[in-house]
């Protein structure tokens, strides 16, 4: 996995306080950011107001945060930048209220998040990089390759971000967007946990989801964390052949050990993971397919998302009829696992993962890739 080193440093058994002149404040989770004050001698309370300005109130400055000296405000603008997304698109649905956000860092890299109304809830789908070295076959954001990871910040502020624009709270994050969460580890937990804190955007840790496409040591080491954070894992088949034909990158990670390291999480843990499932017709919604699904979630703690595939102008996949995923419902059910079908949303506005970026590509000519 390539990684630019900058935007990296957070705290973890790996992290370091980023240099001064070297790191945006979006490089920092609370740690890292507590420690580098602490090497400054400020006092260890301007953490929580920084943070309470950044994420609560969407301070675009540090002139904003009167609270703080104004040497101080000197200080970290010189040493520790501020930067805010721009808002480089934004799409809303029709159909069901579902807003697409094209985010424009400061670097020049683009990202995108969803936001996803229903009710009183409002869901975050957020990115953890820009681009995606993992290839899935389906996926229009592994079409166009890796750009870097981002910073704990810069996830925590697609969802600030998010909810300001729907100017309600927002109750539930899934790491789903861009990227592969545990390809940065680090920041991605980084980026969890502000989102958790109640000084930033005080989200209940068990309504933050971290998804992965089954790196195996990612499920041990989040196994391991203190906090109740959701996992979901990216199975979409059961059968090796067809995995890895649509999740390349995990070739060298047998099924049998994925279950393994499932099963160790759920041990450790109590908690059940979800297993998405993109049904893509002709490709994993056979009924070969459908029984090796069977096998593989007898006796597992886990929930079984069907999410028949988005179309996509980029990648040359259909989904199966609606009744193909009914039979696999009544298939999963029958053999005593949970199983639902993932309500499509956003169709009109390009809502799956890649999409808008790379829309954005062809028809502007810059795509994700860094202009400077
Ligand atoms: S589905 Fe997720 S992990 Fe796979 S290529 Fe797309 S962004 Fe990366």
């Amino acid at each position: 996995m390539r990684s630019t080193g900058r935007l990296s440093k957070t705290s973890g058994e790996s992290g370091n306080t980023p240099a001064p002149n070297d790191a945006p404040l979006t490089a920092f989770d609370r740690t890292a950011l507590e420690r580098w004050l602490a090497t400054e001698e400020i006092p260890p309370y301007r953490c929580g107001q920084i943070l309470r300005w950044t994420y609560q109130r969407g301070a675009t400055s540090y002139e904003q945060m009167t609270d703080l000296p104004a040497a101080l405000r000197q200080e970290l603008a010189s040493r520790v930048p501020l930067h805010v997304p721009e808002l480089e698109e934004r799409l809303v649905s029709a159909l069901d209220g579902t807003r697409r956000y094209l985010w424009r860092l400061s670097d020049g890299v683009t990202v995108e998040s969803v936001g996803l109304p229903a009710g009183d809830r409002l869901t975050v789908c957020f990115s953890t990089q820009a681009g995606c070295a993992m290839g899935c076959a389906f996926c229009a954001t592994g079409e166009g390759g890796f750009v870097r990871d981002l910073g704990p910040g810069e996830m925590a502020q697609q969802v600030m971000l998010v909810g300001a624009d729907f100017g309600q709270r927002v109750t539930n994050a899934v790491a789903m967007g861009q990227g592969e969460p545990f390809a940065a580890y680090e920041a991605s937990l980084g980026g969890l946990r502000l989102m958790n804190d109640p000084d930033a955007l005080g989200i209940g840790a068990r309504h933050l989801t971290i998804s992965t496409c089954g790196i195996i040591g990612g499920i041990d080491r989040l196994a391991s964390e203190p906090e109740q954070f959701t996992l979901a894992v990216s199975l979409h088949s059961a059968r090796q052949a067809t995995r890895d034909r649509l999740v390349p990158a995990m070739r060298n990670q047998s099924l049998p050990r994925l279950r393994e390291a499932l099963v160790r999480y759920t041990g450790k843990t109590g908690r059940r993971p979800s297993l998405e499932y993109a049904l893509v017709a002709g490709v994993n919604d056979s009924p070969d397919e459908l029984d090796a699904l069977v096998e593989f979630c007898r006796g597992l703690l886990c929930h079984v998302n069907l999410i028949p595939v988005n179309p996509s102008t980029n990648v040359p996949f259909d989904r199966p009829p609606l009744d193909r995923a009914k039979e696999f419902v009544i298939e999963l059910q029958r053999s005593g696992t949970e199983v639902s079908i993932r309500s499509e949303r956003g169709s009109d506005i390009e809502a799956a993962c890649g999409q808008l970026t790379q829309r954005h590509a062809s028809s502007s000519g810059r795509g994700a890739a860094p202009s400077a």
